[in-house]
């Protein structure tokens, strides 16, 4: 468990470090036995300590002198429902949720938006944080898809590690960030769906170094 920990709170701090949330915003997990582990409420990542990591079991339940992160519940929900999501990051970061406000998903006008999935990003519709609503909403983004905005509030990503999680989080918010330059010059023309569907195809034996 304490290996496990250690890589929580390394990518949990790489938040800050790589400016994809600020101070304590954003949490992070990682599949572990029946449950996972995951980020305490809102605690400074600069402070995060291995004993402040919270381990939750697949039925929610986690020891209660602990305080896990307020979103829990999507992390449990997103668990449950995608037996290959073994790690999760939900970050602020400033251009996914920038686009975010608007609701707006990020179509296809560049192909690497193929990277989390399908043709397009889809944001989430908005409802209070740590809500099972929320959870419900985020679900329905993520259908065939590994990364989706969240309206008025940022994004988040899943994947085979943290690291691909992390890395998948960091392109959505570059993607994002390209979109919303793209709109300020007017409507960006978009790629086809025969085209994507040529791009998705095509990653899937696309060797990351
Ligand atoms: P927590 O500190 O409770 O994880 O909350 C941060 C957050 O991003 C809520 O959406
Ligand atoms: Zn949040």
């Amino acid at each position: 468990m304490n290996s496990s920990k250690k890589e929580v709170v390394k990518f949990a701090k790489m938040l800050n470090d790589k400016k994809l949330s600020a101070l304590r915003s954003g949490n992070i997990s990682l599949r572990y036995k029946n449950g996972f582990l995951i980020t305490p409420s809102g605690q400074k990542y600069s402070s995060l300590k291995e004993k402040d990591i919270v381990y939750i079991n697949l039925d929610g339940e986690y020891n209660k002198n602990q305080k896990p992160s307020s979103e829990w519940r999507f992390h449990q929900d997103i668990y449950n429902s995608k037996k290959n999501a073994k790690a999760i990051v939900h970050s602020h970061s400033t251009n996914a949720t920038a686009l975010s406000t608007h609701n707006k998903k990020i179509p296809s006008f560049h192909y690497m938006v193929a990277l989390a999935g399908g043709i397009d990003i889809k944001c989430a519709k908005y409802a209070t944080y740590g809500t099972r609503e929320l959870s419900k909403n985020i679900l329905k983004a993520l259908k065939n898809r590994s990364a989706c905005l969240i309206a008025n509030h940022g994004q988040i990503t899943f994947g085979q590690s943290l690291s691909e999680a992390f890395e998948l989080a960091e392109e959505v918010d570059n993607l994002a960030k390209q979109y919303i330059k793209a709109l300020v010059i007017g409507r960006p023309k978009l790629l086809s769906l025969s085209e994507m569907k040529k791009v998705l195809s095509k990653s899937k034996t696309y060797k990351r170094g």
